[in-house]
């Protein structure tokens, strides 16, 4: 009897919607991206919470992370979808930043949609010195669970750095009593997971150090301090962005682009009144 041969219509049959949908998505968060819209990137927050976390429970993780150590990749051609949300997320970090934390995770999602409902007194600013410190953790936990998958080849370590599993709605109450602990305190301090302890937000992070298309600054931003002090993600550090923190939430961007409200339009402007203003001789 001849074996059966698979074709490409065998293979891409089942997975055909799924890739549909998930390129849809993606696409959809770069036009919001690329528009600088606040309304776009809203909407795309509330699809990666429905659609990659409640929907499809799918998410970069540790896991992830492990396979590639291991070399013990899924089959490429039964994996589409899990290959394409790699190549995303690689890619778009390498050319503009940690884009996939602050569009396509849904953890990451979540959190930020706490952003504009809890009142900014709650909120605490982590002062820079100790932020500057508390960003290391999530390189830590890095290091600490790959050197222990390595030694153990124990996966299930990623319940413990990871709070993705709550879109699966499966874990411990101890786990549960986690998150909400951990939810909890995200209130106070702003996506305290994604920017202190998250492993893949530390992995993306690292791999940021090579972005090629970067936020500019205007030669203002050594003394204004407006866009610092709009960052969430305490990426902004006098004139200089922490590519490894920023997210490319646009926050900054926008005002960057503001003629009423960033100093560098405003002094071009004054600029430009007092050359006009100047009498002729
Ligand atoms: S830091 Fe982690 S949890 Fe936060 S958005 Fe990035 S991958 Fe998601
Ligand atoms: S405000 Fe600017 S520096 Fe901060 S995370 Fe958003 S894009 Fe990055």
């Amino acid at each position: 009897m001849d074996p059966v041969v698979e074709s490409w219509g065998d293979i891409l049959g089942p997975q055909a919607l799924d890739l549909a949908l998930l390129g849809a998505f993606m696409a959809f968060a770069l036009v919001g991206f690329f528009r600088k819209s606040v309304r776009l990137k809203y909407a795309t927050l509330v699809a990666a919470v429905g659609y990659m976390g409640f929907w499809k429970s799918r998410l970069v993780s540790v896991v992830d992370l492990f396979a590639v150590a291991d070399l013990s990749l899924p089959i490429f051609k039964y994996s589409l979808p899990t290959y394409l949300l790699w190549v995303f997320a690689i890619g778009s970090t390498i050319l503009w930043g940690r884009l996939y934390c602050g569009r396509i995770c849904a953890f990451g999602a979540l959190t930020q949609l706490m952003d504009p409902v809890v009142p900014r007194k709650m909120r605490v600013e982590i002062p820079v010195r100790i932020e500057k410190h508390a960003n290391l953790i999530k390189y830590g936990l890095l290091v600490g669970v790959l050197a222990y998958f390595l030694v153990t080849r124990d996966v299930s370590v990623y319940r413990y750095v990871e709070p993705f599993w709550m879109f699966g709605l499966f874990g411990t109450t101890g786990m549960w009593i986690g998150l909400a602990v951990l939810l909890l305190a995200t209130v106070f301090v702003r996506n305290l997971y994604c920017r202190f302890l998250c492993p893949v937000g530390a992995a993306l992070g690292l791999l940021s150090n090579l972005t090629v298309f970067r936020i500019k600054r205007w030669s203002e931003c050594s003394t204004c301090k407006i866009c610092e002090k709009t960052c969430e993600w305490g990426a902004i550090r006098g004139p200089k962005i922490i590519a490894s923190e920023c997210v490319r939430c646009d926050d900054c961007e926008r005002l960057y682009l503001d003629q009423q409200k960033c100093p560098h339009w405003i002094i071009l402007r004054r600029k430009g009144n007092m050359f006009v203003s100047t009498p002729a001789r």
